[in-house]
């Protein structure tokens, strides 16, 4: 979850005790799980460079100058290299000349990403070199190596490892781990590594260039072992779009696959590669930039061990001139791809980030996933009975996960069902609100498969049962509680302490205590807890009342709020119409978006690539990590979150669509990618999501719906439960919407 409740548990990672024997076993599994089902775990365990998304400089890394020596900096970071590459589309490019008294160094950083494991698996550091001319032995740089926690290397000349660099040859590098030796105070573990880092060897005083790529630590005497033929992939197709295309195939289920490689002709007859992708994923966006381009496309897979498949056939496609609404479909349809393809292969459920790690799915994007998948069904990304068959698989796992009082972890193992607690050692319980942002998705689905053939009925009777079996009415802690609590674990009790009260995200958790048909909570636990006892609570975090831009906000925690607080809860339930005591949620998430919106136009924080047409400030990834981007002085760093504004679809129709053709039309060399636009971008830093988030891209798909049909809305709204809740709170239709916004009774 976003809210920074989840946050205060300290993190504390373990280092492993392995034997030798283990790490031996660990490697053979590790080979055996290669395919499709641990693919990104698995890659990011050796790949520690291939590419960078910025064409211009790459974000995770630095470099310094001891004059007179000097190293071309771009912004204080290596420049890209586009021309020559090992993998394409880029690599790094080293530039520098070595004087007497002075130095120079050149890092390249380990790409951070939520719950990234940081432990290389093998016994070689290995990079590629090119240069433009020849670079005798002598005059080449030395290299070290830094880890995650603070140990570094002595260095090694790269003359001790190759004779030299020949003029226009890629040059393998391979040093064992062992050979380097800790010059830190700090212990040295390769297997953690976090900077590589080369500097100046001979002062030559000549100027010199070194292009480099695909860094990855690895163990060549594994890769020895006999290794099947590697084939090409199969089943490749390509579609275009406004700006892109998009490349898919089937995956290759091999263990020696390191990525797939994707050609691009444009006469049809001479094939570049372009770009290539992890070996987790099967698709793949090549954005052209405009309409009218035809291309003809062809996938190859690559082997650990550096063996290239034959091409696939040839698919072709052309890129051309959508409609607004056309151009909507698109968008919803690759974002639905993240939970189509990439569920965990075991239990259906959505992972939390990809990359990430393959194990942690995640509750709350499951729910959100499975409204993403009722909306792909309905639009026919797939078919009724292929949904069904996936929330089947859904709910079996879910039938047999570990619950506390009826409600499911945070997170969970993909495998084994079990609770994984992410966020610390006391979240190893039940959570609520995901829990909550689960069932909405559920109730969502047991609405839309209620046809009378069996199959669906069968469904709709179990989804019934894990409705019927949350026990919401426990989290209330005890009977004189007036609010409802987040967590509650077996081994820590009420530990956390987290009081549920708004304004934020999780309103959805009090509606369906209320509705529970089982469980249920007395509605007046949604005005004491919700909405913080408002009107007899002077300080009460959740009445607003200020006005922003010229936009009077009823509710709000401080003077903005991260746009997913507009989201969550409102996927499934329609707010339109609806006034509890104090406000109208829909006009009160209106005016959030436009106070948000009229924030990014006066960027008060001077950040880059703010506008009308960018806007949205929310939680995602970030250069520094995930966090709750919001429209306030300390809350705006920057970033920017695409599905800030495109789950505003129903609020800010318009000015949501023009952020999407920014985001598309604008930045989709860098943003666009296999399931839409990526987490985040943060222009200050030159930086773009390596990720796409489970809580991030659903919403797009679903709140894109609800404005276009209100396809999402209307089926939760249906759920027989939920008229009465309605009735229980108090909820009264709202008189006129074209009124002015309501006075509380605390103005
Ligand atoms: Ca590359």
């Amino acid at each position: 979850m976003p809210s920074p409740s989840n946050h205060f548990v300290p993190k504390s990672r373990p280092h492993p005790v392995r034997s030798q024997l283990t790490i031996a076993f660990a490697a053979l599994v590790v080979l055996a799980l290669a395919s499709a089902t641990f693919a990104d775990t698995h890659y990011y365990h050796h790949v520690f460079f291939d590419n960078s998304l910025a064409p211009d400089n790459y974000f995770y890394s630095s470099g310094t100058q001891t004059s007179p020596s000097t190293l071309v900096l771009l912004n204080d970071r290596l420049p890209v290299e586009r021309d020559v590459v090992h993998t394409p589309p880029n690599a790094l490019r080293i530039e520098w000349n070595s004087k007497q008294e002075g130095n120079w160094t050149a890092e390249v950083h380990v790409k951070h990403f939520r719950n990234r494991e940081h432990e290389f698996e093998g016994s070689t550091l290995t990079f590629w070199l090119y240069s433009p001319e020849a670079i005798a032995a002598a005059d080449l740089p030395l290299v070290r190596i830094a880890d995650t926690d603070d140990g570094f290397s002595k260095p090694i000349p790269l003359a001790t490892l190759i004779h030299g660099i020949p003029a226009k040859k890629w040059t393998r590098v391979d040093i064992l781990l062992t050979q380097f030796t800790a010059a830190s105070i700090r212990k040295l573990d390769p297997h953690r590594l976090q900077a590589l880092v080369l500097s100046q060897g001979t002062s030559d005083n000549a100027p010199h260039t070194l292009i480099l790529d695909d860094i990855q630590i690895n163990s060549p005497t594994e890769t020895k072992t006999p290794l099947a033929p590697i084939a090409p992939p199969q089943q490749v197709s390509a579609k275009g779009f406004e700006r892109h295309v998009d490349v898919a195939w089937n995956a290759t289920e091999s263990a020696s696959l390191q990525h797939y490689v994707i050609y691009r002709s444009l006469d049809g007859n001479h094939y570049d590669p372009v770009g290539i992708q992890e070996p987790g994923i099967h698709r793949y966006a090549d954005y052209l930039g405009k309409v009218g381009v035809n291309a003809s496309y062809k996938v190859a897979a690559q082997s650990w061990d550096g063996r290239t498949s034959a091409m696939s056939a040839a698919a072709n496609a052309a890129t051309h001139a959508m409609t607004d609404d056309e151009l909507l479909t698109m968008l919803q349809e690759e974002c639905f791809h993240y939970y189509w393809d990439q569920a965990g292969p075991k239990s259906g459920m959505s992972r939390e980030n990809i990359p990430g790690n393959d194990r942690i799915v995640a509750t709350g994007a499951s729910g959100f996933g499975i409204m993403a998948l009722i909306t792909g069904v309905d639009r026919g990304f797939v078919t009724r009975d292929e949904g069904r068959e996936r929330l089947e698989k859904i709910v079996t796992f879910l039938e047999k996960a570990p619950r506390y009082h009826g409600a499911w972890s945070h997170f969970m193992n993909d495998q084994t069902a079990a609770t994984l607690p992410v966020f610390g050692m006391f979240d190893d319980g039940g959570d609520l609100v995901e829990t909550a942002f689960l069932m909405q998705g559920l109730l969502v689905a047991r609405q839309y498969y209620s046809h009378a053939d069996a199959p669906e009925q069968a469904l709709h009777a179990r989804i019934s049962k894990l409705w019927e079996t949350v026990e919401w009415d426990w989290y209330q802690r005890t009977p004189q509680s007036d609010a409802l609590f987040w967590h509650w674990s077996p081994d820590w009790n009420w530990q956390i302490n987290h009081r549920l009260t708004g304004f934020n995200e999780i309103m959805i958790t009090y509606l369906l205590a209320v509705a529970s048909p089982t469980h249920s909570v007395a509605p007046g636990l949604y005005y004491t807890g919700w909405t913080d006892n408002a009107a007899n609570n002077p300080k009460n975090d959740f009445l607003d009342g200020h006005t922003y831009f010229g936009i009077k906000l009823d509710v709000a925690t401080k003077y903005g709020n991260p746009l997913f607080f507009t989201h969550y809860s409102y996927m499934a339930f329609d707010p339109r119409g609806l006034h509890d005591k104090y406000v109208d949620y829909f006009e009160n998430n209106r005016n959030l978006a436009l106070i948000n919106r009229a924030w990014c136009i006066e960027n008060p924080e001077k950040h880059k690539g703010y506008g009308p047409d960018s806007w949205g400030l929310t939680a995602s990834d970030g250069p520094e990590g995930y966090v709750p981007n919001a429209p306030d002085k300390d809350d705006d760093v920057g970033t920017m979150t695409p599905t800030g504004a495109l789950s505003s679809f129903p609020y800010t129709p318009d000015f949501s669509m023009l952020a999407f053709k920014h985001f598309y039309r604008d930045l989709g060399d860098r943003l666009w990618g296999a399931y839409g636009p990526r987490d985040a971008f943060n222009m200050d830093q030159n930086w773009f999501a390596p990720i796409y988030m489970g809580l991030n891209q659903a919403p797009i798909v679903v709140m894109t719906e609800n404005y276009r049909t209100g396809l999402i809305w209307k089926l939760f709204m249906s759920n027989p439960e939920i008229q009465p809740m309605l009735t229980k709170i108090g909820f009264q239709p709202v008189p006129d919407t074209t009124a002015p916004a309501p006075t509380s009774p605390q103005k």
